[in-house]
């Protein structure tokens, strides 16, 4: 099948009647006035075809497990993507993944999704990578670097050789595999995005809102740095309804108000933990996450987001992927922006950057 390239109707090519050669190539047409139109304006017919299939977004998802089917699931129901094609080492799994997802179409928007290979990263929009090794009880993100450096090490020249627009990193420890990636790939620093704290920061609002009493998405607040043990919780910056936590608390006989907010970041930093003590993974939030941030990108909506990319100069932190809240848009990073944190904030900023340093030193990068 083909396409005219003026109405945008599915052409069988082996039985259209109307047809031109142009530049050296065939163009088949619905009809005749198709076809005179072309010839009137070929430029014009072939943008406003061209446009019309960039509406028609692909989105690959490299590791076919509990995260990257639960991302392929989101992204699904959201309707966001035309495509959505499933990869993983285990071709068996990704495509047992794709015939479950298929059988919900009835019920969404129409979509295609199926099990392919690298090869299908070409012309993708985004190529979303949840491969590698998952944590297990007990062991820190950074426990798995070396393993999942070496997964990327593989799995990123195949893709980057495809050219697809973006590279949306899940794979943990995502900062560094961030980092890996933006290596590997050659690619300029707007094209290769972590997750980053995205999911630390939707933790930190949904506990702010619950001990608030106040829809989460009225809270706005940050974890900054790393996705993990150093990351850093934006107390001076929480704001809700236009009012510092303070302003807004005032008056309540909560108990010890600094209590309150170690507890709320121990159990930010605790819940990945805690979740995988309890299932062995977690994949909800996190494909919700990424189906945040792909609509952001597809979109072009300019939503700010505490995702992973390579900071230059950021109060003194370089070289290095981490988060910092970002306006995420069609081109991927388009603004890391200056927060005005507090002295222990960047502290903490500059040791999270300096613990994730120490590891890519060892990487050999
Ligand atoms: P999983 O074990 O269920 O799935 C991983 C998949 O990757 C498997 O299906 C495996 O076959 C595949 N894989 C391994 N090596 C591969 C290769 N070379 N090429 C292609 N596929 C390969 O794990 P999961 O629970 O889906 O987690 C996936 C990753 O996402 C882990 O690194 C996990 O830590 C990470 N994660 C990140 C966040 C975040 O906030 N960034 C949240 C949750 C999980």
């Amino acid at each position: 099948m083909t396409k005219d390239p003026v109405c945008g109707m599915a052409i069988d090519a082996a039985h259209a009647e109307c047809k031109v050669l142009d530049m050296g190539e065939e163009v088949f047409f619905c009809s005749e006035r198709c076809k005179r139109k072309f010839a009137e304006t070929p430029q014009k017919c072939i943008k406003s075809y061209q446009e019309g299939r960039s509406q028609a977004h692909k989105v690959v998802v490299v590791g076919a497990g509990q995260v990257g089917a639960t991302i392929c699931f989101a992204l699904m129901m959201s309707g966001l993507a035309s495509t959505i094609i499933l990869l993983d080492i285990d071709a068996h799994l990704a495509e047992g993944q794709a015939m479950d997802l298929n059988h919900g179409l009835p019920f969404v928007r129409p979509a295609r999704i199926f099990a392919g290979d690298y090869s299908d990263c070409k012309n993708a929009d985004i190529v979303i990578v949840a491969a590698g090794t998952a944590q297990k009880a007990g062991e820190t993100r950074l426990d798995l670097v070396r393993k999942n450096t070496d997964i990327f090490k593989d799995i990123i020249p195949k893709i980057a050789v495809h050219e697809p627009q973006l590279l949306l990193i899940v794979s943990n420890p995502v900062d560094i595999l961030t980092y890996v990636a933006l290596k590997v790939s050659s690619y300029p620093m707007n094209r290769v995005i972590g997750s980053g704290t995205i999911l630390d920061t939707a933790r930190f609002r949904f506990l702010l809102s619950r001990h608030c009493r106040v829809d989460p998405r009225n809270v706005h607040a940050y974890i900054i740095g790393e996705h993990g043990d150093s990351e850093v919780p934006v107390w001076s910056l929480v704001s809700i309804a236009g009012l510092s936590l303070e302003q807004f608390t005032t008056g309540w006989d909560e108990g010890d108000a600094a209590q309150t907010r170690d507890e709320i970041s121990r159990q930010v930093k605790r819940a990945a933990y805690e979740i995988i003590d309890h299932k062995g993974y977690t994949n909800f939030a996190i494909a919700l996450a990424v189906e945040r941030m792909v609509s952001s990108i597809l979109r072009d909506e300019n939503s700010v987001l505490t995702v992973s990319s390579l900071l230059e100069h950021y109060h003194d932190v370089t070289d290095v992927c981490l988060s910092v809240p970002t306006i995420v848009n069609r081109n991927g990073i388009y603004r890391q922006i200056g927060l005005q944190l507090d002295a222990s904030e960047i502290e903490r900023l500059r040791f999270s950057a300096q613990a994730l340093q120490r590891v890519i030193a060892q990487l050999g990068i």
